[in-house]
C-alpha cells in the first residue's frame, strides 16, 4: 500500500507530545511492508540540514490567499519518507519559536493545503491518513479535488488525538483555500455560519475515524454537548473506532536507552535483586544530577507531562505534599503553554529549591525524562481525561509503576493491583491520597508485590507492531468501504 501519513509532529524531528511520537512509531512499523511518507511542516525550529539523506527535491504551487510557492524536501527516514513543506512565499507562519501559537488555524490550514497539493502530484496513493484538527482542511480538499476532476480520491482516515482541540477559527480561512462550498459546508457552524471547526468538517469527509484508545471512542460517543462536532461523529459511529496507541519499542528501549547510567531489560526479570540493582544506579545518577539527598531506599515518584489542566494540575501538587508530609521522593519535569500555569510551577519550584527530596525541573528535557523514566519507582498520571496517553507505556516499559486516573486510554492500559494503582474521584482528593499511601505501603511493606507489578507491566506489550496491524485493518476495510 501506498501510504501517507500527514501532521504537524514527528519525533524526532520536531515534537511536543504523543501525537509525535505515535506518527513515527506507526510509520515506523508500517514501513515494514508498505511504502510510507509522512508530511510534516517545515518550521523554523528544525535544525537542518537534517542528519539524513536528501531524497529529492520538488517546487510547487498552491493556493491560499492567491498563488504559492512552496519546496517540498524529501528526506530518507527509518524505512519511510519524510517530506518537510518549506512555504517559501508564506514562511513567516512557521518561523515561530514554538510549534503551537495563537494563529494555529491560519497557520496549519496553509500548510494543509500545500500538503494537499503535493499529494495530488503523487502516484497511486492508497491511503491519505490525517492527524488532529491541524490537518483537518485536507478531508475536504480531496473530496473537492475528486468533484472538480472526476477522478476518486484516495481513502481518507482521520485520527482524533485529543477531542479537546477541535480548531475553531473564522470560515473566510477555510474559503481562502480553493474548497468547493459544497465541501466547505460540513466545517461551517449550523447557527454562526461564519465560523468554522476544523476537526468537524474532517470528521464528516473523512471515510474512517479512529481515535487513540477503546475507553475514549466510548467516551467521544458519550459526550451530551449541544456541538455540531459531536453530531458529525455520532452519525460516523459506524466508522469510528478506538485503537490503543503503542510505543516504539527500538525507540523506547531500556536496554539500549543511552540517557540511561546503566541499561537494563526484562531478561533479568528472573534475578529481582540485580534488576533492582540496575535501577538504583540510575537512581543514584538522577539524585547527583538533581542535588537531591533523599535516601534511595524511599521510593521516588515522577510526573514527566505537559502541565495544561488536562493533566490533573490540583492532583500534581497533592503529590507533593504526599511526597513531603511521607519523606520520599517527587521529580516532576514539565512545561506549560500557558504562563498562568508555568508561574504558578515556578513559584512551588522556588519554595522547594534546597528540599532534600523535591524537585521540578520546567522545560522540555527529553534526555532527563529518559533517565527519570529509568530512575524512578513510580510515575503518577491523574489526568482528568486522557485519550491515550504514552507515558504509562513507556514506564511500564522502564519497570516504573503506574499510579493513574482510571480515564479514557489510562483505563484501558494499567489494570489496577496487577500494574499500577488507579484512582477514579476528582471531586474530593480524599481517593487521590489514600492511593499514594496504597502504593507507598505496597513498595514499603510488601517487595514481592511491588516486583510483581514491575513483572507484569514489563510483560505487558503496548507496541508500535500491533498498533499498524490494527490501522491495516482499518484501512483496508475503508478502502473496501466495508
Ligand atoms: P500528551 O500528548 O497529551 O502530551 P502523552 O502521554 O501522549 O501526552 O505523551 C507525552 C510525551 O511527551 C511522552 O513521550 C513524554 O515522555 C514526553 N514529554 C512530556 N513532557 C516532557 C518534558 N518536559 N520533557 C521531555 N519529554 C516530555
Amino acid at each position: 500500500m501506498h501510504i501517507i501519513q500527514v501532521a504537524i509532529e514527528c519525533t524526532p524531528i520536531i515534537k511536543v507530545g504523543g501525537l509525535g511520537d505515535m506518527v513515527s512509531g506507526l510509520s515506523r512499523a508500517l514501513a515494514h511492508h508498505h511504502h510510507v511518507e509522512i508530511i510534516i511542516p517545515y518550521y523554523s525550529l528544525i535544525p537542518l540540514p537534517l542528519p539524513t539523506k536528501i531524497l529529492k527535491k520538488t517546487l510547487f504551487s498552491y493556493s491560499f490567499l492567491g498563488k504559492q510557492k512552496v519546496a517540498a524536501v524529501s528526506y530518507e527516514y527509518d524505512g519511510c519518507t519524510l517530506t518537510c513543506l518549506e512555504l517559501h512565499s508564506q514562511h513567516e507562519l512557521f518561523a515561530t519559536s514554538s510549534v503551537y501559537t495563537p494563529d494555529d488555524a491560519l497557520r496549519f490550514c496553509a500548510f494543509s493545503v500545500a500538503a494537499t497539493a503535493y499529494i495530488q502530484q503523487l502516484e497511486s496513493v492508497d491511503i491519505v491518513h490525517i492527524h488532529d484538527w491541524h490537518v483537518g482542511l485536507i478531508a475536504g480538499l480531496l473530496k473537492s479535488h475528486a468533484i472538480r476532476t472526476g477522478k476518486p480520491s484516495p481513502t481518507c482516515i482521520l485520527t482524533i488525538h485529543n477531542f479537546a482541540y477541535q480548531g475553531e477559527c473564522s470560515t473566510q480561512i477555510l474559503a481562502s483555500s480553493d474548497i468547493l462550498a459544497p465541501c466547505l459546508q460540513a466545517y461551517q457552524m449550523q447557527h454562526s455560519p461564519q465560523s468554522s471547526v476544523l476537526l468537524q468538517g474532517a470528521v464528516t469527509h473523512a471515510d474512517h475515524i479512529t481515535t487513540v484508545s477503546p475507553s475514549y471512542a466510548r467516551e467521544i460517543l458519550q459526550n451530551h454537548s449541544s456541538k455540531d462536532v459531536d453530531q458529525a461523529i455520532k452519525n460516523k459511529s459506524q466508522v469510528f473506532s478506538g485503537i490503543l496507541n503503542g510505543i516504539d519499542q527500538q525507540v523506547w528501549n531500556p536496554a539500549t536507552d543511552s540517557a540511561l547510567k546503566t541499561n537494563y531489560d526484562s531478561s533479568l526479570l528472573n534475578q529481582p535483586q540485580e534488576f533492582l540493582a540496575k535501577k538504583r544506579e540510575n537512581k543514584t545518577h538522577l539524585y547527583e544530577r538533581l542535588h537531591i539527598s533523599a535516601p534511595k531506599e524511599q521510593p521516588c515518584l515522577c510526573v514527566i507531562s505537559r502541565l495544561e489542566e488536562q493533566k490533573g494540575l490540583t492532583f500534581m501538587k497533592l503529590a507533593i505534599l504526599h511526597a513531603m508530609e511521607h519523606g520520599y521522593t517527587f521529580v516532576l519535569i514539565g512545561t506549560s503553554g500557558n504562563p498562568n500555569i508555568q508561574q504558578q510551577f515556578v513559584n512551588i519550584q522556588t519554595s522547594v529549591a534546597h528540599s532534600p527530596n523535591i524537585r521540578l525541573v520546567l522545560s522540555y528535557d527529553e534526555t532527563l525524562a529518559r533517565l527519570l523514566y529509568a530512575a524512578a519507582d513510580m510515575i503518577c498520571i491523574p489526568s482528568l481525561f486522557e485519550p491515550c496517553g504514552l507515558t504509562q507505556l513507556i514506564a511500564m516499559r522502564y519497570g516504573t509503576v503506574p499510579i493513574v486516573r482510571a480515564t479514557g486510554g489510562l483505563a484501558d492500559t494499567v489494570k489496577p493491583l496487577v500494574q499500577g494503582f488507579t484512582f477514579s474521584q476528582i471531586k474530593t482528593h480524599k481517593e487521590f491520597y489514600n492511593t499514594l499511601s496504597l502504593a507507598l505501603h505496597v513498595y514499603q511493606q510488601n517487595p514481592e508485590w511491588w516486583f510483581q507489578l514491575i513483572k507484569n507491566g514489563m510483560h505487558a506489550s503496548f507496541d508500535a507492531a500491533s498498533m499498524a496491524d490494527r490501522y491495516l485493518d482499518i484501512y483496508r476495510k475503508a478502502q473496501a468501504k466495508l
